[in-house]
């Protein structure tokens, strides 16, 4: 996709901090963290949100979770951490390619589920 920011960080167009890559994911460092990790964790592919998902391109949402616990790992996140998904205008998403929020570092006490 010529105009998505994360695709044009995938890219190496745009900077980044890069912690994790493979075949499938890249991951980097959120530009405004709201947690002392705060990894954005993305498929390779463009795929816009969570409802684009469908049975031809969900491998690449289990590679996400696959990437998450190798990096949560290697954070030393040994104690828990919280994954995020926002999803479109309601969810409050805003680049819309689909991504994961990876927060940790701390305990977090806001539970609206
Ligand atoms: P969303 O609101 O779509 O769920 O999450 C988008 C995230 O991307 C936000 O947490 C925001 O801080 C982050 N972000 C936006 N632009 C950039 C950027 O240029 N570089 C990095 N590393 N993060 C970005
Ligand atoms: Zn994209």
């Amino acid at each position: 996709m010529d105009d998505c920011l994360f695709c044009k960080i995938i890219a190496g167009d745009i900077p980044s901090t890069k912690v994790y890559e493979d075949d499938d994911v890249f991951a980097f460092r959120d530009i405004n963290p709201q947690a002392p990790v705060h990894i954005l964790v993305v498929p390779k592919e463009h795929i816009c949100c969570a409802q684009a998902v469908n049975e031809s391109n969900s491998a690449c949402v289990a590679r996400c979770f696959e990437a998450i616990a190798k990096i949560a790992r290697a954070e030393g996140l040994d104690n828990g951490y919280r994954v995020v998904n926002n999803c479109g205008a309601d969810g409050g998403q805003t680049v819309m390619h689909l991504h994961f929020h990876l927060l940790g570092g701390m305990k977090f006490s806001d539970k609206m589920i």
